[in-house]
């Protein structure tokens, strides 16, 4: 099989993970697929291939050749986002693409003026929607790849390589992919995620990231009679969101600026809740961030009366390049590899996370590799087929590299 038609026999699936749910994974149609890529690794050689209760998919190539005695993983989400219905899911294959706007369908079209990097994918075979749901490349391009790379240590047993370990994991999306992830059972030195973006970038940095709820209690008495005693939590909850501020929220920010970006507000006069997400790529100025929130809390305690204001803030995630600075050899083999291809690596700052960022903390250092997807999380999403089949080259060539000793 090759690489797009796996991609469009999964794709087809319907794996859409849901925030709302508390079980795990958080929608039961991920086995779908799971199950389907559990026999699939089966059938590719893969004997200890496992699928848990969790929804996650795991499973090893023994090394050929090796002389390094490392694992590397390679690790990719089996969920599509929330954002945009993944139901009945219709790819359609445009051969040798002209570099225009594509009609998905009657109406829809992905316009070259509002998706300009198009222009330089001329002449390239495209995987794309029917304009009705996503696509689901993201990453089910990473899955593709990634099995790819086994069929052709399959069919090239001589071929020398690594011990492989593989991941399918459930819940991305909704930024669960790790919570139920095995470390023990993946057994790798480090890994990579192959989870979008062109095959030329390599993802070694992400964001910090807090969340804080903010909580405010009022003293509720009948508004008729609330002079001098009446104190309502709206007002507090509105005073304490003008005290940060208004440069720091995404709509102002790019590159490097972190942000404090206000999520939800409810409310009543007795008491009202405020909740935040707060992101930096340096961590000292995230924790800056969340304690010029605390400092807010304060004021309005000072101003209002101790217990009027509290801020609970808790990390989410970390940015991996704290712990890949101390792992150069997990880059280094990746950009070797691409150089290898004649492509030039382009390490990229995310302004997000990976299941890298916390696989890196977890004891797996983990930047994300390219699956040659692009416009994720809605209908104009495609995937280039030529690129996706690179990723699955530098898989190959990265377990090449790993065999040999080689450092970067
Ligand atoms: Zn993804």
């Amino acid at each position: 099989m090759s690489a797009e038609e796996r991609l469009i026999r999964y794709a087809k699936i319907d794996t859409q993970s849901d925030p709302k749910s508390a079980t795990s994974p958080s929608t039961m149609k991920q086995f779908d697929l799971a199950k389907i890529l559990l026999e699939e690794l089966k059938g590719l050689g893969i004997e200890d291939a496992v699928l848990d209760e969790y929804c996650y998919v795991y499973g090893h190539l023994p090394a050929v050749g090796d002389t390094s005695g490392k694992t590397i993983g390679f690790v990719a989400h089996m969920d599509t986002a929330p954002d945009y219905t993944g139901t009945g899911v219709n790819p359609r294959i445009i051969r040798n693409y002209d570099g225009k706007d594509i009609e998905l369908a009657p109406g829809v079209v992905t316009a070259v003026e509002s998706f300009p990097q198009m222009k330089q994918l001329k002449g390239e075979d495209l995987i794309v929607t029917d304009g009705s749901t996503l696509l689901g490349a993201d990453d089910k391009a990473g899955i593709a790849a990634i099995m790819e790379a086994l069929q052709y240590w399959q069919e090239h047993p001589e071929e020398p390589h690594c011990r492989i370990a593989v991941a399918f994991t459930p819940d991305e999306e909704i930024g669960r992919g790790t919570a139920n992830f095995d470390v023990k059972k993946f057994d790798a030195d480090f890994a990579y995620t192959a989870d979008g973006g062109p095959v030329n970038t390599i993802t070694d940095e992400t964001f910090n990231a807090m969340s804080a709820v903010v909580t405010f209690h009022g003293f509720s008495v009948h508004p008729g009679s609330g002079k001098n005693k009446l104190i309502s939590a709206c007002n507090l909850a509105v005073e304490y969101h003008t005290l940060l501020p208004a440069y720091m929220r995404p709509e102002h920010t790019e590159g490097k600026e972190g942000y404090i970006h206000m999520t939800g507000m409810q409310g009543s006069t007795n008491k009202a809740v405020l909740e935040y997400i707060l992101r930096d790529h340096d961590r000292q100025k995230l924790e800056a961030k969340a304690e010029l929130m605390r400092k807010a809390a304060q004021w309005i305690n000072d101003r209002y009366g101790e217990g009027s204001c509290e801020a609970d803030i808790v990390w989410t995630y970390r940015n991996m390049k704290e712990i890949l600075n101390d792992h150069p050899e997990v880059m280094g083999l990746a950009e070797k590899a691409l150089q290898e291809m004649g492509i030039k690596a382009v390490s990229e700052g995310a302004r997000g996370g990976t299941d890298g960022s916390n696989l890196s903390f977890m004891g797996v250092p983990c930047p994300n590799i390219g699956t040659g997807g692009g416009n994720a999380h809605g209908r104009y999403e495609y995937c280039v087929i030529s690129q996706m089949e690179q990723v699955s080259e530098l898989i190959r060539r990265i377990a090449a590299l790993a065999a040999k000793g080689e450092q970067a």
